[in-house]
This record gives structure tokens, sequence and C-alpha cells, in this order.
């Protein structure tokens, strides 16, 4: 079997046609420009092209993007007062800071990313985003996660009454989903680095989710025949060669489907951004 290739761009370039029209219906009945604010703080190369990347995209859709450039060595009260003013802003629906923030401020991040309003926080890390997406109640959900599901609904693979089993239980990815599949149905399994037999369990899963952060290290024989794999992961394991989580070429014979990196689920983490950008102002005005 050789399995059908999940190309993120094409899924992302439908969910931000998608997330278009819905900018567009929101100008023309409203007469509300959805504005996104992000902010960095420091040089961080690779967040440089992050926050490029999400600008570029909000320019293609309508979308108003404010980039908040703040130097290395921006106290924490500095960054709260930014936050605070943005959360004031009337023409700002969606706010994010981008991670990692710098090393004199990093352990306060829980703390700088709470203070963001929840119903801007298009991020979806605040702690009342995360009781919602628990409890089922509309939210905003991590677009990384959000993005794998929307991509498995608009392929087509049916995801309630099936065996999910996630490797990771990070915030970002693992735990919301997890609360996503649950949401939807699917029998979800979490396994982590602490779980016994783990190949027994990912052989188990009709739909496999990896999310660990460690180059191929879901092998062919840790997938059931006919499994839908999506890999969340990102590894460099050189200056121009990114991998997944996942084996792809032998990986590539056992399931049924399969997400590429590049070229999978990391398309999909912007353009879910934008919707979630969408979503607030829904949210915010109850439209
Ligand atoms: P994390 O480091 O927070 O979590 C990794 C998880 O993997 C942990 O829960 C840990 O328990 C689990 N793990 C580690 N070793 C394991 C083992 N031997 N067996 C089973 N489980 C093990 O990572 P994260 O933030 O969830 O990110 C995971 C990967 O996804 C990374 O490669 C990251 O770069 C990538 N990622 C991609 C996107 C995107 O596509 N836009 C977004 C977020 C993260």
């Amino acid at each position: 079997m050789t399995a059908k290739i999940l190309s993120g761009k094409d899924f992302a370039a439908q969910i931000k046609e998608s997330a278009r029209l819905e900018v567009e219906e929101i100008k023309n009945k409203f007469n509300i420009t959805p504005g996104l604010a992000v902010i960095i703080v420091g040089e961080n190369p690779a967040s440089q092209v992050y926050v490029r990347n999400k600008h570029k995209s909000c320019e293609e859709l309508g979308i108003k993007s404010e980039v908040v450039t703040m130097p290395e060595n921006t106290t924490k009260e500095e960054l709260l007062n930014k936050i605070d003013e943005l959360n004031a802003a009337k023409d700002i629906h969606g706010i994010l800071v981008q991670l990692p923030l710098p090393d004199a401020i990093k352990n306060h991040s829980e703390e700088i990313l709470n203070r963001i309003n929840p119903l801007k926080d298009v991020d979806g890390f605040h702690p009342m985003n995360v009781g919602k997406l628990v409890t089922g109640s509309p939210a905003l959900v991590p677009c990384t996660p959000a993005g794998c599901l929307e991509m498995l609904d608009l392929a087509g693979i049916e995801i309630e009454g099936k065996r999910a089993v996630i490797i990771g239980r990070s915030n970002i990815v693992g735990k919301p989903m997890l609360h996503l599949l649950m949401s939807r149905n699917a029998t979800v399994t979490v396994c982590h680095s602490r779980t016994k037999n783990l190949s027994e369990v990912t052989r188990e899963a009709d739909i496999l989710v990896a999310a660990i952060g460690k180059p191929k290290f879901v092998t062919a024989d840790m997938i059931k025949p006919g499994a839908v794999v999506v890999d969340v992961g990102i590894n460099r394991i050189a200056p121009k060669k990114l991998v997944g989580d996942v084996d792809f070429d032998a990986a590539v014979e056992v399931a049924s489907a399969i997400t590429p990196v590049p070229g999978g689920v990391g398309l999909l983490t912007v353009a879910m951004l934008m919707k979630n950008v969408v979503k607030a102002v829904k949210l915010q005005y109850q439209i």
C-alpha cells in the first residue's frame, strides 16, 4: 500500500480561502476589518520568519496586521503594558505573543500570555480558552491541532468511532488534540515519554498523531496498516533539512494517508490562525 499524501499546501489554501470569504462578509455586513497584532520581542531569526509569514497571510486575506517589534531587553512590565494597550484597541481583534520570549523574561511567559484578553487570544493558550475547549464551549483553539482537525475533515477522513492515538502531551499540541478528537467522538489515547509498550498502543490507532519533537521516531512497525498518520513534528537535522517525527519513507508504505514534513501540518498553522482571527471577531461582536 502507498499512502495518499495529505498536502498541507492544498488544505492551507482551502482554509485561507474560507477565511478570506468570511473576512469579506464581516467587512460588507458589519463594516468591521478584522485586525491581528503580533508582538515579537528580540531577534530570534526563526521567530522573525514566522511573524513575516503571519503578516503576509493577513495581507493576502484582507486582515489588518500590526507587527509590534520590541527590543531584546524589554521588561515584563513593558510587555504587559503593550498587551494592555492592545487589549483596549478597538481595531485589534487578535493578539499573539511570538514565543519563545528572550531568556530574561522567559520564566514569566505564562503570566504574560495570561494577560491577553481571552476573547483576543488567537493562539488559544489562555486558561479560559483551555477550559472552554475541555468543556465543549465555543473557544479559540490552538492553531496547530485545530488545523490538523480541519485537514482531516477536508480530506473526508471519518473521526467518529475511530481509535485515535496521540504521541505527545504538550499544552500546544497533544492536549488540545485530545479534546478536539474526543469532541468528535473518537476514542483517544494520549502517549508520552513514560508510556510503556508504546508501539503496542500506537498500532491500535486508526488515526495516529505524532507530536514529539524527535526525528523519524515513529517507525513503520508502530503503524497499523491503513492508518491515517498526522506528523506534527518539525525537526531540523541539517541546516537545510527538516524532517518530521515519523519515518516518512517507511510509513508511506503502511499508512492509508500521511502528512509530509515539510509541506504538511506546518502550513496549516498559519492558515488556522487566520480562521482564529475571524472567530475572535465573531466571538467579540457575537455575530
Ligand atoms: P513538547 O516538547 O512540548 O512535547 C513533546 C511531547 O513528546 C511530550 O509530551 C513528551 O512526553 C513526548 N515524548 C518525548 N519523548 C517521547 C518518547 N520517547 N515517547 C513518547 N513520547 C515522548 O513538543 P510540542 O510543542 O508538542 O511539539 C512537538 C513537535 O511538533 C516538535 O517537533 C515541534 O517543533 C512541532 N510543532 C509543530 C508545529 C507546527 O506544525 N506549526 C506547532 C507546534 C509544534
